[in-house]
């Protein structure tokens, strides 16, 4: 059976997914191996193939007129599209400029010349094309990113398991930073980061979305009201989850 040709795209980003996925050790030679990498820009330098895909991984926001461009094209010419990390799933850091006013001012605050600049809002892929799954976090966490694109390789749906971060914090025994007063959102998040945040003392900040069925208030009655509902809402400005904490 031919091997499954699998494209590895980033659009506007800092590419850390890529990079996590490199990071992948020993494994990165298995997906080598079992794949056909037609397209992995970290890995392969300006090395190419054109399209069609079995499976293409998108990772960052579109927001240059090529990138939307790029998208719709590589939606055309692929079977299966997964959103990959919080740019591309969720709209990610680059969605905190959603939030700061007025946009037309704030690019010329940043850029001397502003012509030619694309300057649209931040939104997940999933605004633009279909999408078919996704693989969570900034960066992704590069085991369950093998495990889901695998999964996929052979055909399967992957699952991710709908539980917080709060159960993979708990199995770790990190002290609870909740309990100390402070905002982590780990009993409303997406699980699946091993609870990278609180194992080294941070909040967490909700990189990998909403948990399904939880929400801000949830969270604020854990907290027992310690802070207001908009204080939480700039917290999840971070990695572009307020609009899905709203919408949850
Ligand atoms: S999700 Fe995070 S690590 Fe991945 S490309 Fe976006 S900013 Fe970079
Ligand atoms: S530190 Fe955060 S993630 Fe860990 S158990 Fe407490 S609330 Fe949950
Ligand atoms: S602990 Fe929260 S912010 Fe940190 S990686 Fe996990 S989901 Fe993201």
């Amino acid at each position: 059976m031919p091997k499954p040709k699998v494209a590895i795209i980033s659009l506007t980003c800092c590419e850390g997914c890529q990079l996590s996925i490199l990071d992948l050790g020993e494994k990165i030679l298995d997906i080598a191996d079992k794949l056909d990498l037609r397209n992995f820009r970290l890995a392969s330098g300006t090395k190419s193939f054109p399209g069609p895909y079995d499976i293409a991984i998108v990772e960052g926001c579109p927001i240059t007129k090529d990138n939307f461009k790029r998208l719709k094209e590589i939606r055309k010419q692929s079977k299966v599209l997964i959103a990959l990390g919080s740019c591309a799933h969720l709209g990610g850091v680059a969605e905190i400029k959603n939030y700061k006013g007025n946009k037309e001012e704030q690019i010329k605050y940043v850029y001397k010349n502003i012509e030619g600049i694309n300057n649209p809002d931040i939104t997940p892929i999933s605004d633009v094309v279909k999408v078919d799954g996704f693989i969570p976090g900034c960066p992704i966490n590069n085991e369950e990113f093998y495990r889901i694109v695998m999964e996929y390789a052979e055909g399967k749906t992957p699952y991710i398991a709908q539980r917080p971060v709060c159960y993979e914090c708990q199995l770790r025994e990190n002290k609870c930073l909740l309990q100390e007063g402070k905002p982590c959102f780990g009993p409303v998040t997406l699980g699946g980061c091993e609870a990278i945040c609180p194992a080294n003392g941070f909040i967490c900040e909700a990189c990998r979305g909403p948990l399904k069925g939880t929400s801000i208030e949830k969270l604020q009655e854990i907290m027992k009201g310690k802070m207001d509902k908009k204080d939480l809402m700039k917290i999840a400005e971070i990695y572009g989850v307020k609009k899905e904490f709203e919408e949850n």
